[in-house]
C-alpha cells in the first residue's frame, strides 16, 4: 500500500509537506510543485500504485471518479482559467519522473501560459493495411 521510499507517498503520510487542495478515502490532490501554470494540481491514489500498467479497474474507476470535482473546483478558483489540460505519464520514456501513478490538471489560461503539448500527424505515412495491422495487434493483446 505505501512505498517507503516514494516521495508522493511521504507525502500521504505527512512526512513531506505538500499544499492539498483535496482529500478523501482515496485519493489525495494537492498543487504541483513546479505549477506549470497556476493551479497545476496533481490528484494521486493513496494506494502506492508505479503506473497505469499496474492499476485495477476497480482502483481507476474510483481515482478518475474524482477528477471532474476536483477539476471543477480549481476552475472555479479562477475566473481567468479557461480549459484544462488533464494528463497521466507513464514510463520515463513518456516523462514520468515519479512512479506513483498521478493525473496532472493543468489549467489553461492562454496558448502562452507556459504548457505545452505536441500531437505529430504522421496520416500521410499510413494507409489501411498500415492501421489494420496496428488495430489487430492491439485487439489481439487484450487479456
Ligand atoms: P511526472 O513528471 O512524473 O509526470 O510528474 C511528477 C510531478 O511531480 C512533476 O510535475 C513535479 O513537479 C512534481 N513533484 C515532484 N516532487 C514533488 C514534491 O516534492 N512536491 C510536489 N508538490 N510536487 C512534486
Ligand atoms: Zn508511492
Amino acid at each position: 500500500m505505501t512505498d517507503e521510499n516514494c516521495i508522493f507517498c511521504k507525502i500521504i503520510n505527512g512526512d513531506i509537506p505538500s499544499y492539498k487542495v483535496y482529500e478523501d478515502d482515496v485519493v489525495l490532490a494537492f498543487l504541483d510543485i513546479s505549477q506549470t501554470t497556476p493551479g497545476h494540481t496533481l490528484v494521486i491514489p493513496k494506494k502506492h500504485v508505479p503506473d497505469i500498467f499496474h492499476l485495477s479497474s476497480d482502483d481507476a474507476a474510483q481515482i478518475f471518479a474524482r477528477v471532474p470535482k476536483i477539476a471543477n473546483a480549481i476552475k472555479a478558483s479562477n475566473p481567468d482559467i479557461k480549459g484544462m489540460n488533464i494528463l497521466n505519464n507513464n514510463g520515463e520514456v513518456a516523462y514520468q519522473s515519479v512512479f506513483h501513478a498521478h493525473i496532472h490538471l493543468v489549467p489553461r489560461y492562454s496558448s502562452q501560459d507556459g504548457f505545452q503539448i505536441k500531437f505529430s500527424d504522421n496520416e500521410k505515412d499510413y494507409n489501411d493495411d498500415d492501421y489494420q495491422k496496428i488495430q489487430a495487434k492491439i485487439k489481439k493483446a487484450f487479456k
